[in-house]
């Protein structure tokens, strides 16, 4: 089932403008237009991406921040993605959840790979990466749990075995 995703990370971050390079991806051609303009053909570009609520995926540089994509908005999926292009092709290397500031569980891919299958873009080569991230109960740390060990990283304090961020959709 999906889910929505708010934002929960640091308030003034939600200030932050759109990003100028902000792509609305509605097509491959988008897409390879973009990526052109980043990388050379055959190398890797990994970028940070969203899922908004009305199922749009947008793509920014790495550095950007998932809030700046949303202003502030919640999200189906977040993360990042590597892609490369070659002649008028784009292939998908890697998909990930990793975004600290929205914290989405790793069944929120499936939002991200139907996308991209819709695109009919190339995932054949396609690495899924799943993060779990929890809230430490007791210094309110975000923590990305490693290894099946769940402690907080900074208290040491046992975390929940089970996603505990608040949503109030
Ligand atoms: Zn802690």
């Amino acid at each position: 089932m999906e889910k929505l995703y708010s934002y929960v990370g640091p308030r003034n971050l939600l200030s932050l403008s759109i990003p100028a390079d902000l792509l609305r991806v509605v097509s491959v051609a988008s897409l390879l237009c973009w990526l052109q303009k980043k990388t050379s053909a055959s190398e890797p570009c990994t970028a940070t991406y969203i899922v908004s609520r009305d199922r749009e995926l947008k793509i920014a540089e790495r550095q950007t921040e998932h809030v700046a994509c949303t202003q502030g908005g919640p999200v189906l999926a977040a993360g990042e993605m590597t892609l490369q292009w070659f002649k008028n092709q784009v292939q998908v290397l890697g998909l990930s959840n990793l975004s600290t500031r929205f914290c989405p569980e790793p069944a929120c891919l499936q939002v991200g790979l139907t996308l991209l299958e819709n695109l009919k873009l190339d995932l054949t080569g396609c690495t899924v990466y799943a993060f779990d991230f929890r809230l430490c109960p007791e210094c309110q740390t975000i923590n990305v749990v490693k290894n099946q060990e769940f402690y907080c990283s900074v208290c040491d304090a046992a975390l929940p075995l089970h996603w505990n961020f608040e949503h109030p959709q």
